[in-house]
C-alpha cells in the first residue's frame, strides 16, 4: 500500500496531513527517512513516525442486512442512512459495494477497501446479484427468455447483460443480474410491462445473508476473498 495510506491507516491524520509529515521527512521505513509519499509499504516494514512505531489497521469488511426506509449513504438524506445501524470506528471511512434504494431489503457489502469493491460492483467481472421479486402483475411467459437474451431499459443505449429468472409463483420470482444499473431490477420489470412491488437482494456472489433484519456482522477471510 502507498505510505500515506499506511499512515493515514494507522493514525488518525487526514491524508494531506500524512503527506505533509512525509515529505518533512518525519515518517521512516525501515529506519530511513522517506519523503515521497506514494512509495509503496508492507505491512511487515517498520514504518515510524517521529520515531513512534506505526501498524496499519486492515480493511473492514462487513455484511449488513438493509431494512426498508434506510438509504445507502454516509449522511441521512430523505431517509436515515443504514450506516446508523453499525456501530464501528470510524463509519465516515466506509462506503458500500453497491447500493440498494431506499425500499428495498436485503444484503449490503460495507468496506473501506476501494479495490475489493471494485471486484463486486464492475460489470466486467461478472460478479453475481441474486435478488428476490415480488411483482404486481402475474410474469408473462417471455420475461425469462427476453432478460436471458438482454433488454433495452429507456434512456440506455446498450442492452443489459444477460440474467437469469427463476419463477417461483406468477407473482414471486428470483433475477440474478451481473451488473447494477441505476434501479435496474425496476426498470427491468417496467420494461416487461410489469411492476415491482417488493425487492429483497438475498446474495452477492458466493456471500448469502445470514444476520436478521438491520443486524450486520464481518465477513470471513473465505468470504473476502472469494471476490478476489
Ligand atoms: N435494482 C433496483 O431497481 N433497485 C435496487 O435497490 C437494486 C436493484
Amino acid at each position: 500500500m502507498r505510505l500515506d495510506k499506511f499512515v493515514c491507516k494507522s493514525t488518525e491524520l487526514t491524508k494531506t496531513e500524512a503527506i505533509h509529515y512525509i515529505q518533512q521527512g518525519r515518517v521512516t521505513v525501515n529506519g530511513e527517512p522517506v519523503v515521497l509519499e506514494a512509495t509503496q509499504v508492507h505491512e511487515n516494514n517498520d514504518v515510524r513516525l517521529l520515531g513512534e512505531r506505526l501498524v496499519a489497521r486492515s480493511f473492514r469488511y462487513i455484511m449488513m442486512h438493509k431494512p426498508a426506509g434506510t438509504v445507502c449513504s454516509n449522511i441521512d438524506e430523505a431517509y436515515p442512512s443504514v450506516f446508523q445501524h453499525l456501530s464501528v470506528d470510524k463509519p465516515n471511512e466506509l462506503h458500500i459495494a453497491g447500493r440498494l434504494d431506499a425500499d428495498t431489503t436485503g444484503l449490503v457489502l460495507i468496506t473501506d477497501d476501494g479495490r475489493w469493491s471494485f471486484h463486486i460492483t464492475q460489470p466486467n467481472r461478472g460478479c453475481s446479484k441474486v435478488y428476490h421479486v415480488l411483482l404486481s402483475r402475474p410474469i408473462a411467459d417471455d420475461v425469462a427468455q427476453r432478460f436471458a437474451k438482454g433488454i433495452r431499459l429507456q434512456g440506455e443505449s446498450a442492452a443489459t447483460l444477460p440474467a437469469q429468472l427463476e419463477i417461483i409463483t406468477s407473482t414471486e420470482v428470483r433475477l440474478t443480474l451481473t451488473e447494477g444499473k441505476f434501479h435496474q431490477v425496476k426498470r427491468m420489470f417496467s420494461a416487461v410491462g410489469n411492476r415491482v412491488v417488493g425487492l429483497h437482494r438475498e446474495r452477492i456472489g458466493d456471500v448469502v445473508l445470514d444476520v436478521p433484519e438491520s443486524g450486520w456482522r464481518y465477513l470471513t477471510v473465505d468470504e473476502v476473498r472469494s471476490f478476489t
